[in-house]
């Protein structure tokens, strides 16, 4: 059986641009047969022999390199690769070489490196990059940078969906070009792909068709096929902006909501502590009433946090309210029990209440800490 190796010729002579593949159909294999001589190509690296055309009954069409003859080709990398990306370039260059104005260079040195297509126009180089090996994004754009130090705009044609940098143009441009070659038409096809549609999910599109239906421009390769992928890509961009935008004003609409709930409720509580307050107060001016002067006249305002001052406020309506109790029924004696509430009248310190009056529930509590004073 014929491996992958002999199904590949260049036409005419060793150093031959034409290549060829071996059609699989009988009739147009020796169509092609009477009308040429068959080569292993110098330039891909091969011996240069001219090949045998097989065509015969049981197997597809081949090439056969003649017997004894030893041949480096097909060691290394893919015969199919170097055979494809020589069609593809010559496939570019005669295109090239048609539009008025135009001249095609192949391999052409630039800085650090060489482009595999350049095309001259009237005041413009483009260069035209044919990409069928793995190629890291990083690399891509090291050598656009090298490429764009002589031409005015670089394209990559990947000729395989695989390749990391397809994949980056993809994600960060939102398009990326590919190139196909048919052997059996003999044409070479230019497509975009693109991201489509609005969702977070990128819809991936691809249009596309052969190199007559695209042009070269001061702004490198266009198209009606590429100008349709720009025009879906920046829709698509426009409309995930929209989306954040609105996303972004949503956030900042509930924020600002929660910032009014959180400050209402902040106002709520504190109207809710300045009522019981001042209700604290009220009841402390009522114990007066009914009891003598040696009573104090004057209950200070007490000092600490809101927090601390509500709270000692209550324990100190709470304990005078007992101790007045006792005082206005005489059960306590009045030599014992008006210098108590001389003594609570001094204490402006919330935290002095909250310490040391706390836990004082009844009469006895109170004489109990007065006497440990
Ligand atoms: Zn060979």
């Amino acid at each position: 059986m014929p491996g992958e190796r002999d199904i590949y010729a260049v036409l005419d002579s060793a150093d031959s641009e034409q290549p060829v593949s071996a059609p699989a159909d009988r009739n147009a294999a020796w169509r092609l047969k009477v009308a040429h001589t068959f080569h292993c190509s110098t330039a891909l690296g091969g011996c240069g022999t001219e090949l045998t055309f097989a065509i015969g009954d049981v197997n597809i069409p081949h090439f056969r390199h003649r017997s004894g003859v030893t041949c480096a080709l097909g060691v290394s990398g893919s015969v199919a690769d170097r055979y494809t990306h020589l069609a593809i370039q010559n496939a570019l260059r005669d295109w090239i070489n048609a539009m008025p104005g135009f001249t095609c260079g192949l391999e052409v040195s630039v800085k650090e490196g060489r482009t595999d297509v350049l095309a001259t126009g009237p005041n413009f180089e483009a260069a035209l990059e044919v990409q069928r090996s793995q190629l890291s994004g990083t690399a891509r754009s090291e050598r656009t940078s090298r490429y764009l130090t002589r031409a005015a705009t670089v394209d990559w044609l990947f000729e395989s969906t695989g390749i990391d940098a397809f994949k980056t143009e993809l994600a960060v441009r939102g398009w990326s070009l590919r190139i196909w070659w048919g052997w059996v038409k003999q044409e070479c096809r230019i497509g975009v792909s693109y991201h489509a549609g609005e969702d977070t999910e990128p819809e991936l599109k691809a249009a596309g068709g052969p190199l007559e239906q695209w042009r070269l421009t001061a702004g490198g390769l266009d198209s009606e096929h590429l100008r349709k992928a720009k025009y879906a890509v920046a829709g698509r961009q426009e409309a995930l902006r929209h989306r954040r935008e609105d996303e972004a004003a949503a956030a900042a609409e509930e924020a600002s909501d929660k910032r009014r709930r959180d400050a209402a409720a902040r106002r709520g509580a504190l109207d809710a502590d300045l009522a019981l307050y001042r209700q604290y107060e009220e009841q402390l001016r009522t114990f007066s009433a009914d009891v003598d002067s040696r009573w104090p006249a004057k209950w200070p305002a007490l000092s600490g946090s809101p927090k601390q001052v509500l709270w000692a406020a209550g324990l100190r309506v709470k304990i005078l309210g007992f101790l007045h109790e006792e005082l206005a029924n005489d059960w306590l004696d009045a030599e014992r029990g008006y210098p108590i509430a001389q003594w609570l009248a001094e204490q402006e310190s919330a935290k002095y209440w909250i310490e040391h009056l706390r836990d004082v529930r009844d009469t006895f509590d109170l004489l109990h800490e007065y006497g440990h004073r």
